[in-house]
């Protein structure tokens, strides 16, 4: 279990839906915790509010993590408001992770690079690309900034290939390049495909 870097660093964890990035992110923190290490998970909330709730990966396993609207709160929960991380000593977590690190904000990356500066080990788990196949927000820069980047597939609904993309589907048929991100009242589903299945409607 011991780490091959010397005190704080940052891990990422990268790839498409049901790659099993949740599983992996529950796995290390599994073990960080057997090896009783202090240990604090976050996700976005899908709300308003700033709460208790849990990662759960698609085969069903969980951890416990506050949910958070976005690197502010996960500031705060961690220092307090107004106080410096660095500042912070003996009282911050060994481990700090964050499940669908993407649908934060990004000021997640000098929050996420201050927490590894003050010796935290920072694991951060998300969607590299969008629907689209296009790099998703910050996340190229986390990819940049990381000690380690691990870049997962999942299988191909199609063919059962390697899948690297997030298939959208809008009704049934593939979505367009310019739908909107968030669709209200629209049948929408997900699916990993390959390179050669993935489908943008023209
Ligand atoms: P992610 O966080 O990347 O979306 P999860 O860790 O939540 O992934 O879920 C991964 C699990 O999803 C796999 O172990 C498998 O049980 C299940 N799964 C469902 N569909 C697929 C698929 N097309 N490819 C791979 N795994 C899939």
């Amino acid at each position: 279990l011991k780490s091959p870097y010397h005190g704080g660093h940052l891990e990422v964890i990268v790839g498409p839906m049901f790659s099993g990035k949740s599983e992996e992110l529950i796995r290390r923190v599994t073990r960080a915790v057997i090896a009783r290490q202090r240990v604090s998970v976050f996700k976005p909330a899908l709300d308003d509010r700033y709460h208790d709730t849990a990662v759960a990966s698609h085969a069903g396993r969980t951890v416990n993590a506050v949910a958070v609207r976005g690197a502010a709160d996960i500031r705060a929960h961690l220092s307090g408001e107004g106080t410096l991380l660095h500042a912070q000593g003996d009282t911050l977590p060994d481990v700090v992770g964050i499940d669908e690190v993407q649908f934060l904000d990004p000021a997640i990356i000098p929050l996420a690079l201050e927490l590894a500066d003050a010796g935290v080990r920072v694991i951060l788990a998300g969607l590299d690309q969008d629907f689209r196949a296009e790099p998703f927000g910050f996340m190229p820069e986390l990819l940049a900034r990381a000690e380690s980047v691990e870049k997962l597939t999942a299988i191909c609904t199609v063919c059962g290939a390697p899948a690297t993309r997030s298939q959208r589907l809008i009704g049934g048929q593939p979505a367009r390049f310019d739908d909107p991100v968030v669709l209200v009242g629209a049948e929408e589903s997900y699916e990993a495909r390959c390179r050669v299945h993935h489908e943008l409607r023209g």
